[in-house]
């Protein structure tokens, strides 16, 4: 046979469309990622014998070819932005979307998407509300604080507080916190985007309370300027000006103390281990205006919080860039609900999934490890499969070097590499994504929740069929 007769074989795309097997996919699927799909498998066939040069030609095997294309219309039907399972034990994990939000925080953002609301509309008397309206009792009361108002994220809040509070004055910060948080905010390139002029004070391990004041300069200052450095710690000869000294210094002086949180603590844990300063403590220590992100330790969506004195929110919310970083109807609503939370500062701990994956206790997370080992035992002897201790992480670039110590599934492959059961796990349906840890793969137990267990029984059973195979 030469290529020519080959080529000849090929379908035609009309043809293909016409067979049975994809009028399934005609109802839910856009014509136009069948019929490319069609056309890509017909491509690569004919690829195929056009770099055919000697020994077997090529095989056009239609059913082949059908079972190619039907797994590219699924997966041009797979969304990019897709919900997954997290074996990691990282609570906060950046790249897997931070914290997961309460069920009454996730049913008020599909309510605020599907409908018209209150945005910006005051509902007594008929007219045009303030969209800041809505969350900032509710959180000043919350964390007795003045004010707040609520941006895209905790790196525009900072922002728009210096380019509100200090344009064209300086800001004094303490060289150990000039930080970097990942994906390029660091705390000098923010500071010059916002006119502010960085005035370094101490060394990289110890800034005093004089240091900060003989920095202070009537004409020029305008921020004294603290920064929680959330993912590292400064350890050994050190020494550090705490939040009500400086605020303190700040009130000597009449000029604002700022103070970039980052996390947004709101309940004490030291208790369970996480030594973190939280929301209303940092007010109470009489910082001016604190800021923090929505979506670290608050277990809320991604925002940026800023309370304070009355008189400096009202000059950010009045600020231009205020309307640049402002958020939309879903983000309040979902912050809304997440405030509402800690009205119950107990039942926050078991309401709002960041704490609860915190404080959930041992014997919990043994009890998950036992079920998910024990139905996949049964389905499969394609793995050695046990429950072992585990450390767990808060992530998010917070509480560096504080583990949590909990449980996880080992799985070991019999005839697999653990590289290779990473990959399959990802590649599910319902992708898992795992650690591996000393040639083990690791699901832990701290962030999968009870009724995912299945799911990642699932997929790892589906797998172990596959392995067992060969
Ligand atoms: C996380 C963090 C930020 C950035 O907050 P985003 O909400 O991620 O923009 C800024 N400052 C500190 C101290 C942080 O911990």
């Amino acid at each position: 046979m030469d290529k020519r007769e080959l080529l000849k074989q090929i379908p035609k795309i009309d043809e293909v469309l016409k067979d049975q097997r994809l009028f399934v996919f005609f109802e839910d699927t856009a014509r136009e990622l069948i019929v490319e799909s069609v056309r890509q498998v017909i491509d690569e066939a004919r690829e195929r014998i056009l770099r055919w040069e000697e020994g077997e030609p090529p095989k056009l095997d239609p059913d082949r070819m059908m079972e190619e294309i039907i797994g590219k219309i699924r997966q041009k039907k797979q969304k990019s932005l897709r919900s997954l399972i997290n074996g990691t034990g990282t609570i906060l994990h950046t790249n897997l979307g931070r914290a997961r939000l309460s069920e009454e925080a996730s049913r008020n953002v599909s309510e605020a998407a599907m409908n018209y609301s209150t945005l910006e509309y005051d509902l007594k008397r008929g007219t045009r509300g303030s969209r800041h309206s809505h969350i900032e009792n509710l959180i000043a009361k919350i964390v007795g604080a003045e004010g707040a108002m609520v941006v895209n994220n905790n790196a525009s809040a900072v922002l728009l507080c210096l380019s509100a509070l200090a344009k064209n004055r300086e800001v004094i910060v303490s060289r150990g916190e000039l930080v970097e948080i990942g994906g390029s905010f660091r705390i000098p390139e923010i500071m010059e985007l916002g006119g502010a002029h960085l005035r370094e004070v101490g060394t990289t391990n110890k800034t005093k309370l004089d240091d900060y004041r003989n920095a202070i300069d009537e004409e020029k200052t305008g921020v004294l300027l603290k920064v929680h450095t959330s993912n590292y710690k400064i350890m050994g000869f050190t020494a550090e000006v705490g939040l009500s000294e400086l605020a303190a210094l700040g009130r000597e002086y009449e000029l604002p103390v700022v103070y970039d949180l980052g996390s947004g603590l709101m309940v004490d844990l030291k208790h369970y281990g996480i030594d973190e300063p939280t929301v209303p403590e940092s007010i109470r220590s009489g910082a001016d205006v604190v800021t923090f992100s929505g979506d670290k330790l608050l277990g809320g969506p991604q925002a940026g919080i800023i309370i304070g004195k009355k008189k400096y929110i009202d000059c950010m919310k009045k600020h231009p860039l205020a309307r640049v970083v402002r958020v939309d109807k879903m983000t309040l609503a979902a912050l809304e609900s997440t405030f509402r939370e800690y009205l119950d500062m107990e039942k926050a701990k078991d309401r709002v999934p960041v704490l609860s994956m915190i404080t959930v206790t041992m014997d919990e997370m043994r009890n998950k490890a036992i079920l998910l080992a024990e139905q996949v035992r049964r389905a499969t002897d394609a793995y050695e499969i046990e429950v072992i201790k585990s450390e767990g992480q808060i992530g998010g670039g917070s509480t560096p070097n504080q583990f949590l110590p909990g449980y996880a599934v080992s799985v070991i492959g019999k005839d697999v590499s653990p590289d290779r059961i990473e990959r399959d796990l990802r590649a599910c349906e319902e992708p898992v994504v795992v650690r591996i840890n000393q040639d083990r793969v690791l699901i832990d137990m701290r962030t999968v929740e009870k009724d995912e267990i299945d799911i990642v029984a699932k997929g790892l059973i589906a797998c172990g069929r596959k392995y067992s195979r060969g």
